[in-house]
């Protein structure tokens, strides 16, 4: 099976020249999703975490189904104003506009392995603010795992520091 023929591509979303890669359509073939989540595990298993992050709100799809299969814990980065408790808060540069994320301020203990996890890696904006999140807390980023990285955008560049994984690349 191959997944790239699951994965829709709409031009011109959510503005022109954006060439946006819907996964809904990968999602909603139960083989597909199955197949994407367990090449996410396989890229990472040689890696020790203790627990995997992902942000709002694709990071949730691959990162919560990664979570029940590895018996890990799972920690929400998400938009302001979501999560109810104490927050930490980071500012960052989409590749369309500007955003900002938090996460519970002791979601994470400091030491604690971390795995990232989100659908796409594009400028590597929203992974770099995930990333100063978590050291914010103190917590230590093992690796960093796409589903799909468009890799014309450099987003590896972003995160040169950090070990960088994808399972499907444009
Ligand atoms: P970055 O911060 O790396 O520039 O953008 C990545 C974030 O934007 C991810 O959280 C991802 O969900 C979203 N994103 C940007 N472009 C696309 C796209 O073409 N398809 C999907 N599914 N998400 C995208």
């Amino acid at each position: 099976m191959n997944l790239k023929d699951k994965i829709r591509v709409v031009e011109d979303f959510p503005k022109e020249g954006i060439s946006f890669k819907d996964i809904t359509t990968l999602l909603q073939d139960g083989k597909a999703y199955k197949r994407a989540v367990d090449l996410c595990i396989e890229a990472v298993k040689d890696k020790e975490f203790d627990i995997i992050i992902g942000p709002e709100a694709r990071g949730f799809l691959i990162g919560a189904p990664m979570s029940y299969a590895t018996g890990k814990g799972f920690v929400p980065v998400r938009k302001p104003g979501k999560l109810p408790y104490e927050t930490v808060k980071y500012e960052y540069e989409l590749e369309y506009g500007t955003d900002a994320l938090e996460i519970h301020r002791d979601s994470i203990k400091p030491g604690q392995k971390v795995l990232i996890v989100d659908d796409l890696l594009a400028t590597g904006g929203t992974i770099l603010s995930t990333i100063k999140l978590i050291e914010q807390l103190g917590g230590q980023v093992v690796s960093v795992l796409f589903l799909i990285e468009l890799e014309f955008l450099n987003g590896r560049d972003t995160l040169k520091d950090y070990d960088v994984k994808s399972v499907i690349k444009y």
